[in-house]
């Protein structure tokens, strides 16, 4: 059988970001993809200042030849029914990148052993080691590892084989990203936000490479025809039209960061990025599965050459990144801890009059009312914002019981 020290199951950021750290401590390292690379992902690929600064300092250089144009995206563009656009600009440099060239030079960059269209099908716990289960060219082998990191994304196979119980209950969403040849009204430098009922909790819009690029999410079990309406929605309100089609994505998501339910792995199995359930607002995700990637990988070392209690240390030093996305989804802590710098930001409504801002506000609320009627995440954004506010910090139970 083969056997190696570090098994990483996914080849996105975090993936690549924990294979990396691997390979830096002389670790036996296998990285594997379902997918064959370089592959897609819907994401808008948006690089922030906190990932940009990772992959300087692990990786190198990011490539000229993953950039998307524009170059460089300026902020976010918020959509209100009764006032219209918004813009809102950070202060710094915010590439745009295309994820699947960008992925496939993390992965390589990563030094590991790299192979695409492997599957993991499941794992078996043994003692001092884990047997996995593999799926190579439609043929199933066994191979061994000391330690597995889990980086398979939102819906982790990693989790759903060796610990289903963490997904019962959760909520989840569907989303779906097209491109498309056209035109359309909009300001490339910005990704749009719209703010309207009826097009589900993520109705977005930006341009690169002169595709324009649409995409929203909805509830699994709401009404789907949320894509047709954004379609409609932008051919009314911005002058879309179409010549065709380019190409679609689409992904899953859940609720795991505003319901406080992270799940660090267990024992030998570390799991990093959206499979753990790190996220920030606006969907940023990379800054926290390179973070995260990173921190397995160190922990995984010290396990192997110190014969440390892995697990234990990881989740010692994951902590601060479930601090971050949960205080992402804190109304009082959010402009606090964003990965890009917004400080010099003035107030959304800086440029507009009080009744302006109650106009909004009031579409705000009717929007929330109306697409984010998801059991048990109000209560809970509630209850950690009130506990950080008034005890000073929140109460993680995947790392603090
Ligand atoms: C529409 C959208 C827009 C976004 N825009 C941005 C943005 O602009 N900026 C930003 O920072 N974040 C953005 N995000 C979030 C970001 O895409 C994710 O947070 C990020 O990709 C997480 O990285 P990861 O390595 O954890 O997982 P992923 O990037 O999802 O990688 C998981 C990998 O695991 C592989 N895999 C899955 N199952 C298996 C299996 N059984 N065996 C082997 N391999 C498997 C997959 O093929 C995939 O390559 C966006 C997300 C969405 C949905």
């Amino acid at each position: 059988m083969e056997r190696y020290d570090v098994l990483v199951v996914g080849s996105g950021p975090g993936g690549s970001s924990a294979a990396r750290k691997c390979r830096d401590g002389g670790l036996k390292t296998l990285l594997i993809d379902k997918q064959k690379l370089p592959r897609r992902k819907a994401c808008s690929g948006i690089i922030a200042n906190n990932s940009q600064n990772y992959i300087y300092e692990n990786f190198g250089p990011i490539p000229e030849s993953v950039y998307g144009k524009p170059y460089l995206s300026r902020g976010m563009a918020f959509y209100f029914p009764s006032v219209g656009t918004i813009f809102t600009d950070v202060n710094c440099y915010q590439p745009y990148v295309w994820r699947n060239t960008f992925d496939h030079f993390l992965a390589k960059a990563s030094g590991a052993d790299l192979e695409d269209e492997t599957l993991f099908v499941g794992l078996k716990e043994k003692g001092d080691e884990i047997e996995v289960t593999l799926e190579r060219k439609k043929t199933q082998v066994q191979v061994a590892a000391r330690y597995v990191i889990g980086a398979d994304g939102a819906n982790s196979h990693v989790i759903r084989s060796f610990a289903p119980e963490v997904y019962e209950g959760l909520t989840w969403a569907s989303a779906i990203q097209k491109y498309y040849e056209g035109k359309i009204d909009a300001d490339n430098r910005y990704l749009y936000w719209f703010l309207v009922p009826g097009m589900g909790p993520f109705p977005w819009l930006n341009l690169k490479d002169d595709q324009i690029i649409i995409g929203c999410a909805y509830l699994v079990g709401q009404k789907s025809n949320k894509f047709e309406a954004l379609i409609e929605f932008l051919k009314k309100n911005f002058g879309l039209s179409i010549k065709s089609e380019l190409a679609t994505e689409g992904c899953m998501a859940n609720t795991m960061t505003p319901m406080n339910r992270f799940f660090p792995g267990r024992g030998r199995v570390l799991m990093v990025g959206d499979a753990m359930g790190l996220m920030h607002q606006g969907g940023e995700g990379l800054s926290c599965a390179l973070a995260s990637g990173g921190h397995a990988g160190a922990a995984v070392i010290e396990g192997i050459k110190q014969g440390a209690d892995a697990f234990a240390l990881y989740k010692k030093s994951i902590r601060p990144e479930m601090v971050t996305s949960l205080d992402q989804f804190n109304p009082l802590r959010m402009k606090a801890t964003v990965a890009s710098d917004t400080r010099g930001q003035p107030g959304l409504f800086h440029a507009h009059s009080f009744g302006d801002e109650l106009k909004a506000l009031r579409d705000a609320l009717a929007f929330v009312r109306s697409e984010f009627n998801i059991k048990g995440m109000t209560g809970s954004i509630l209850k950690n914002s009130a506990r950080r506010l008034l005890l000073g910090g929140y109460h993680i139970p995947a790392v603090d019981k």
